[in-house]
């Protein structure tokens, strides 16, 4: 037989074939058929203002009084902040505070403003930090005008991962820190199943597009991950210097 005659039949073939296969129509499905209503989200009112908590938020600071916090240095006796004006002011040298409450996965607000007298510079200007689990932190400074290492700027998670962009506004004004975090994993032997990932906006814009995170926030050296509990407090720092706070609320998800 001839190569071009070859050619043509196997040609043919695969032609017939590809009709066939055309003729076939996909089965019928109704558009229904990818539709559901249950569960049904439930319904929930929005802030007033988009800062504002939403109706099932809970509120860990509305500017009238520190009741949901302690101190970090015991987890039991009073937080020692001042309250200036309904807002929450760091006080040098009483420590860290923590919430009463325990969460895991979570959507955060909060509101910080860096001190107006200017002092120092890098990680000694306007330092505070929110610690999602009480041990990864989302660096609260004032890097407005102040350089300091890149992945230790204000929304970074702290020696892990810079920030996208700056958006902060100037000390004295208000950023507002829209944080969606997932907690890790850990199976019965301790080993991460799940590492923690990490979502920030910073005045509404993305600053950390859902991160992996490495491990718990360390100041010197490779971070690691140890097996801790499901929910855990929240931690805000005293580095030392007078950052304020308000409106502070949590979505347990
Ligand atoms: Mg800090």
């Amino acid at each position: 037989m001839k190569k071009s005659l070859l050619v043509l039949m196997a040609f043919s073939f695969g032609f017939a074939i590809l009709a066939n296969a055309q003729d076939k129509k996909p089965p019928t499905m109704k558009p229904e058929a990818t539709e559901f209503y249950t569960p049904v989200p439930p319904k929930i009112s929005p802030g007033a203002e988009n800062n504002l908590p939403p109706s099932d938020a809970i509120v860990l600071f509305d500017g009238t009084n520190l009741d949901a916090f302690v101190s970090a240095r015991d987890g039991e006796s009073a937080a020692e902040w001042m309250i200036e004006n309904g807002e929450l002011v760091v006080q040098r040298g009483k420590g860290d505070i923590q919430s009463k409450m325990a969460f895991g996965d979570a959507q955060y607000h909060v509101e910080w403003s860096a001190p107006t007298e200017i002092v120092g510079e890098g990680q000694g200007r306007g330092n505070s930090g929110f610690f999602l689990m009480g041990m990864y932190e989302v660096q609260i400074l004032d890097s407005y005008e102040s350089k300091t290492y890149t992945n230790g700027q204000a929304g970074s998670i702290y020696k892990q991962f810079p920030p996208l962009v700056n958006p902060l506004r100037a000390p004295g004004e208000w950023n507002y820190y829209d944080i969606i975090f997932k907690a890790p994993r850990f199976d019965a032997n301790g080993m991460v199943t799940s590492p923690a990932t990490v979502t920030v906006l910073i005045n509404g814009v993305l600053v950390q597009n859902n991160v992996i995170l490495r491990g718990p926030t360390e100041y010197i050296g490779i971070p690691n991950y140890r097996a801790h509990e499901d929910k855990l407090p929240i931690k805000l720092q005293d580095h030392g210097n007078p950052v304020r706070f308000r409106n502070i609320w949590v979505r347990p998800l």
